[in-house]
């Protein structure tokens, strides 16, 4: 990936904004378990953040993957996890599906007001006994006429409760459950959604994450996106987007704890010298850099790979993997060296050691990307 001049400009504006708009506000947005997804997504869509790889026809900038990526790993610079995700579901987890397969009419109605900042997405795919087994997922929709009816539970959908729409996938048919599966554009104001007060969580608090259930909510069958019977395909798709854009999120994030711990450990004095003084601490955290370093080069080729057209599920799989697990070894390292004060509640590094902790679990556990990884390589598979 390049580091053109624009590239390096809109790395500065992100910060800037990080700087002066997110952070101020993260911790009164945390005390309060949500922040306001429609303000901040509008200033965001005014620093044309919201659509950088959207088609230019309905708002969006046109422009490669990279950039995707790029907005991503800047968005690490935020000291709460949950606006880089909840930006996520807006670009690159509930609406790359519908930017590509989507009708001319739907991607007007939907994905238009979402680049310009006035939608807030959700993406409605887990429920409670189907999360890591997307395959066997029960929400179903059924056809009526000129619509669909909708019936069923999701489970720990992010931005729910201000969403202006939901991404469902749904059963369709009877079909192997490969190939019975369709996705909707679900309008938050149909008649029939119950949407849950906020799920009480470890980490992401002012990421809103709900549970919705349908029930007999009817859409319009135009609301579909792509093929019926696709949609189990096409949310793989997607998830290529969503694994690339989390693994990027964590880059700077790690870095950010990363220096704020050794900043702490330099001026920390311990035995009348400093805790950054050892150089034991001193090549742990140089170990942990180079790590993000690698991590970060994966998600680069990944991204370069894609740009180019080519399938990255594999890539971007282990991509995703990796930043979950590094994230776990890099915020326990980090909060270590901080003592008794790396357990306050209200510590920037306790706060990602919460907050990324997700990584390993949501848009799929690691042992579902191992499973994915183990599949393409043909490991069980015999000879
Ligand atoms: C804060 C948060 C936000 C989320 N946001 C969204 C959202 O916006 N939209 C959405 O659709 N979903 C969302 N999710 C759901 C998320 O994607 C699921 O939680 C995830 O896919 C895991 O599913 P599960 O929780 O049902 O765990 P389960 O499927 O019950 O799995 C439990 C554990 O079993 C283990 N496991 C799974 N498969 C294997 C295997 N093959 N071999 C060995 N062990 C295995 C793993 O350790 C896994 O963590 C969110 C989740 C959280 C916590």
């Amino acid at each position: 990936m390049q580091n053109s001049h624009e590239q390096v400009a809109l790395r500065s504006v992100i910060r800037r904004f990080i700087a002066e708009e997110v952070d101020p506000n993260a911790q009164e947005w945390e005390r309060r378990g949500a922040f306001p997804a429609h303000e901040v997504f509008r200033r965001m869509a005014e620093l044309g953040l919201t659509g950088v790889s959207k088609p230019v026809e309905y708002g969006g900038l046109g422009l490669d993957f990279s950039w995707e990526v790029l907005v991503a790993e800047e968005l690490g610079h935020c000291s709460i996890g949950a606006l880089p995700m909840a930006f996520g579901v807006q670009t690159c987890m509930g609406t790359p599906a519908l930017a590509r397969f989507g009708s001319d009419e739907l991607r007007r109605e939907f994905l238009a007001p979402v680049i310009a900042g006035d939608y807030v997405a959700a993406v409605a795919v887990s429920e409670p006994q189907a999360g890591s087994d997307v395959a066997g997922l029960k929400c179903k929709a059924v056809r009526d006429g000129g619509e669909y009816v909708v019936t069923g539970t999701k489970m720990w959908i992010t931005n729910a409760l201000q969403a202006d729409f939901f991404c469902v996938l749904a059963n369709t048919s009877d079909e192997p459950s490969h190939r019975n599966k369709s996705m909707f554009i679900v309008p938050a104001k149909q008649r029939g959604i119950a949407v849950s007060k906020p799920l009480d969580k470890l980490g992401m608090r002012s990421s809103e994450t709900s549970e919705i259930v349908f029930d007999g909510v009817r859409v319009p069958a135009s609301f579909m996106v792509g093929e019926e019977g696709e949609g189990f395909r096409n949310q793989m798709v997607q998830f290529q987007d969503e694994r690339l854009y989390v693994a990027a999120t964590t880059l700077r994030a790690m870095e950010r704890c990363i220096d704020t711990t050794a900043d702490y450990c330099r001026e920390r004095m311990i035995f009348g010298s400093s805790v950054l003084g050892n150089q034991a601490v001193q090549f742990r955290l140089a170990e942990l850099q180079v790590d993000v370093e690698a991590l970060r080069s994966l998600v680069y080729r990944a991204t370069d790979a894609y740009v180019a057209g080519e399938d990255v599920t594999l890539l971007a799989t282990m991509a995703k993997l990796k930043a979950g697990r590094l994230a776990r070894v890099v915020t326990d390292s980090c909060l270590q060296y901080w003592g008794g004060m790396g357990f306050m509640w209200d510590n920037p590094v306790s706060r990602y050691y919460r907050d990324l902790r997700l990584l390993s679990i949501g848009g799929g556990s690691d042992e579902t990307m191992l499973q994915v990884i183990a599949k393409m390589k043909g490991f069980g598979s015999r000879r």
